[in-house]
């Protein structure tokens, strides 16, 4: 029968992680469930094909993740990384949900493997995924299927119809037609704003036509501003948002991890007019890496530049794109476009701040430079080991924070009080429990309890 003729319990808006867990978990608990993916197939699982792990709390080891890794110990990375911006409730909520999820994952096809080395160290705190995210959405789309979920590939939900706090009818296109449904209850999880460049342009400026995304260009945004057209309760700020230095050669949408750029540490970075602007050494870089994409943006153009030395080269995780390579740092200026006296002038003054003292790659190791402005604290060589190496860096949008507010059972606050069959996961209520700043794994632990609950929910409510 075709889904159009047929009546579910649960509409899920979207065919990332979020959206997967809750259609499982519906599934599981009973629920006739239709998932409306606006993506063609083969582009399926949105911002969630592209990850690699997991943040999970333990109280001692467990299987792949080392050491331990408590409540406390998890909430007070996620305070300080947001500044306190959080929900305390939600936020212990997600953190809790973690370690059942992880088994819940094993049981749903998900396989993980040990943490990659690098500059990111995170073997105690998160679980990757075996294959990475691909495999963890193809394994849930197995799964889903199994259980008698029904997927439209390709079908844009672009209006959900509010009466009063209830949801009756969702409205989507597929194959260029506009269709409607009118499921008992509905779940929505169709992920941020970023790929929509106008919306971002509203919040950033101009300037925002110059990031590039690094995700889905699905996530633009559509359910959610509908939603807050009609009286859905907003959180969090339209200009935060995940934000990292990516190659400059990446495109335009969806380059994935593998542009992302590793070797600020151990490089100084340069903007258009060869000049430092920020401390390269502040910190290690798990708990730096989601700075720069901010730092580049309030630069001339929103562009930089890493620039490293043969000292440096095999301390990072490669990105795809090959460095530009120079005998002297002058040769590499012009090959990027920079002033080559501006640079050598750059790097001479930096060369001559570093005092010297013991390198550790792995650690905080202080060799920091002196007298110089901006410092750089930590890991403070001098560029004087040729060949020379250099990437272009842009801002590289990973999601966005501004969303919908959510209480405890994932249920859709309105100015009215909660709607009655309306929950959200993932990206599209992140900003519930990120007020600024992330956690690595965060994204995936948020989408993976909170799309669970609303799942359960929602097929508690339309069942019943
Ligand atoms: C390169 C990269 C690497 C990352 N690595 C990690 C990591 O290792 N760990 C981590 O925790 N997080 C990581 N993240 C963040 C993580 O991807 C997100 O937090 C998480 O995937 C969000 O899940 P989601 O289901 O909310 O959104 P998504 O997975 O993006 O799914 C949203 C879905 O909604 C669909 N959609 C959008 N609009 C509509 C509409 N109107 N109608 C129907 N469907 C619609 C899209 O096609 C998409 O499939 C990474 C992100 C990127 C871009």
């Amino acid at each position: 029968m075709s889904v159009m003729n047929k009546h579910y319990d649960v509409v899920v808006v979207g065919g990332g992680n979020a959206a997967l867990c809750a259609a499982i978990s519906a599934a599981e608990h009973g629920a006739q469930v239709l998932i409306l993916e606006g993506a063609p197939k083969t582009y399926r699982g949105g911002n969630s094909r592209h990850t690699r792990n997991f943040r999970c709390m333990h109280n001692s080891p467990m299987e792949v993740l080392t050491g331990r890794y408590d409540e406390e110990e998890y909430f007070q990375d996620l305070l300080k990384v947001t500044k306190g911006k959080t929900d305390e409730t939600l936020a212990r909520l997600a953190i809790r949900g973690t370690e059942a999820s992880y088994r819940w994952m094993q049981k749903h096809g998900v396989h993980f493997q040990p943490s990659l080395s690098g500059t990111l160290s995170l073997s105690r705190t998160n679980a990757f995924f075996m294959g990475g995210g691909k495999s963890l959405v193809n394994a849930y789309y197995r799964a889903a299927e199994d259980l008698g979920v029904d997927v439209l590939y390709e079908a844009e939900v672009t209006h959900l119809e509010r009466q009063d706090n209830v949801i009756v009818s969702v409205e989507f296109t597929y194959n260029r037609y506009r269709e409607r449904l009118t499921p008992k209850a509905v779940v929505v999880a169709s992920g941020g704003f970023q790929a929509d460049l106008d919306w971002l342009a509203r919040a950033w400026g101009p300037a925002a036509q110059n990031f590039l995304i690094r995700g889905t260009p699905y996530n633009r945004g559509v359910v959610l501003r509908d939603l807050l057209d009609q009286g859905t309760e907003q959180v969090g700020d339209p200009t935060q948002c995940h934000a990292v230095a990516i190659d400059g050669r990446a495109p335009k949408f969806d380059g994935g991890i593998v542009t992302r750029l590793d070797c600020v540490p151990f490089s100084i970075v340069v903007n258009e007019n060869a000049e430092r602007f920020y401390d390269e050494g502040e910190d290690v870089w798990p708990k730096r890496y989601a700075i720069w994409g901010r730092l580049v943006a309030a630069q001339p153009n929103q562009v930089g530049h890493v620039i490293i030395d043969s000292k440096s080269i095999n301390l990072f995780m490669p990105s795809v794109f090959p460095p530009i390579t120079a005998e002297s740092i002058e040769e590499l200026a012009s090959k990027m476009d920079l002033d080559p006296a501006a640079l050598r002038a750059t790097v001479d003054e930096f060369n001559s701040a570093c005092v010297g003292g013991d390198f550790h790659p792995t650690e905080l190791d202080g060799l920091s430079t002196e007298g110089l402005t901006p410092a750089k604290t930590n890991w403070a060589r001098p560029l004087d080991s040729p060949p020379y190496y250099g990437y272009s860096l842009r801002t590289g949008v990973t999601f966005t924070y501004l969303g919908l507010k959510v209480d405890g059972n994932a249920k859709v606050q309105s100015t009215q009080g909660p709607l009655d069959n309306l929950w959200a996961a993932g990206e599209i209520m992140a900003g519930s429990i990120l007020g600024e700043g992330y956690l690595a794994g965060f994204g995936m632990t948020i989408g993976t309890v909170f799309g669970r609950i609303a799942g359960e929910e929602a097929a508690g409510y339309a069942t019943h």
